[in-house]
């Protein structure tokens, strides 16, 4: 019995994937190694159809929170005033890196389980003389997908330029990279790209890759992408994750690209939605503002979360607990990764023996 993961990454992996990290011992500063990396990187711009003239896609090793800091600390100018959108773990990082990072930062805050405010957004910056704004995409802390386009058009109104961190929607949800105030998105292998944790990256306006100030060595976007360039690479990459990407990248367009990805993820999530509801156990979050990607449910009164997920784990499943605050009130269930409907009918029925009476 092999074990799926439903936690929201890492993600379990097809066969092909799987292979692929083993495929072949190789040098970064090989041919044999540039060009899967020439490859990947061609990839990750087809994903969207992003105009190789106008967008760059950088990686680098890391996980999604070195894209996440990488992002914002090499693209964003001296003089940046940044505006941070939080609903959830993961907006707070984002105020927490540019704090780091000495970068001049608001964070406008809604409560976790609300949807992000948009008037209070355009008064922001409306009033505010902010010239960036860094918001996440899928809050996986609960699930909500935020508006990206919404406070793209509110940012283009006021000249200021877009960061989103789309590390758990790249390869799954809808992507404004036509927009002309998107600077950015951050994203990571492991998620709904269905690679291996090892490779960050971001996809990044040509324009912007200039413009920022150096604040760190190794996850500094620039060198990275002048490195690439030309077929380089200023540091060691995590060259397996590579192939496993390149693998990976290979099967999502096969398979019919993002919107394929998501009609999938959508039918996955509903099923688990379904299933659990006849049990009794509510979605956290209506499923109508959830992401495809996870959703989360309101433990029932009285039922232990370990208990929960050790009879789970026993049936051959990872489910993955609330987050801050919310670890006694809810849990989540992710759908990326190499699912099939078998191992959904399997899960139906581990929930049955979990949550039925
Ligand atoms: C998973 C995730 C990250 C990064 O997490 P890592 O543990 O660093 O890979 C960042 N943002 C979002 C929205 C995520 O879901």
């Amino acid at each position: 019995m092999r074990t799926i993961l439903l936690n929201p990454g890492p993600v379990t992996l097809s066969d092909g994937v799987r292979a692929a990290v083993i495929q072949a011992d190789l040098c970064h500063r090989e041919p044999e190694y540039l060009k899967v990396q020439a490859s990947v990187i061609a990839g990750l711009l087809a994903v969207y159809g992003c105009d190789p003239r106008t967008w760059r896609a950088v990686i680098h090793g890391g996980s999604g929170t070195s894209a996440m800091e990488a992002m914002l600390a090499s693209l964003l100018p001296a003089d940046a005033r940044l505006l941070v959108l939080e609903n959830g773990v993961y907006g707070e990082r984002l105020a927490r890196i540019a704090a780091i990072h000495g970068i001049e930062c608001l964070s406008l805050n809604a409560p976790w389980h609300a949807p992000i405010d948009l008037q209070a957004v355009a008064s922001q910056l409306a009033n505010g003389g902010f010239t960036h704004l860094a918001m996440v995409h899928h809050e996986t802390t609960t699930g909500r997908l935020n508006p990206a386009v919404a406070v793209a058009d509110l940012c283009h109104r006021h000249g200021v330029r877009l960061l989103l961190d789309a590390v758990s929607s790249f390869g799954a949800e809808d992507l404004p990279f036509a927009h002309p105030a998107l600077d950015a998105c951050a994203g990571t292998a492991n998620k709904c790209l269905h690679g291996i944790p090892g490779v960050a990256f971001a996809l990044c306006r040509d324009a912007s890759l200039g413009a920022g100030l150096r604040r760190t060595l190794s996850l500094h976007l620039p060198d990275w992408a002048e490195r690439q360039r030309l077929d380089s690479t200023p540091y060691t990459p995590s060259v397996n994750a590579v192939l496993a990407l390149h693998q990976a990248l290979i099967e999502l367009a096969a398979q019919g690209g993002w919107t394929a990805r998501r009609a999938r993820y959508r039918e996955l999530a509903e099923t688990v939605r379904v299933c659990l509801l006849e049990l009794g156990v509510e979605t956290w979050l209506p499923a109508a503002d959830s992401s495809c990607v996870l959703r989360s449910y309101r433990l029932p009164e009285g039922v232990d979360y370990n208990s929960v997920h050790a009879a789970l784990k026993r049936d051959g499943f990872i489910i993955y607990e609330g987050q801050g605050g919310l670890a006694k009130e809810m849990f989540r269930i992710s759908t990326m990764g190499d699912i099939t409907d078998a191992d959904l009918a399997r899960l139906c029925t581990a929930l049955v023996g979990v949550f039925g009476r």
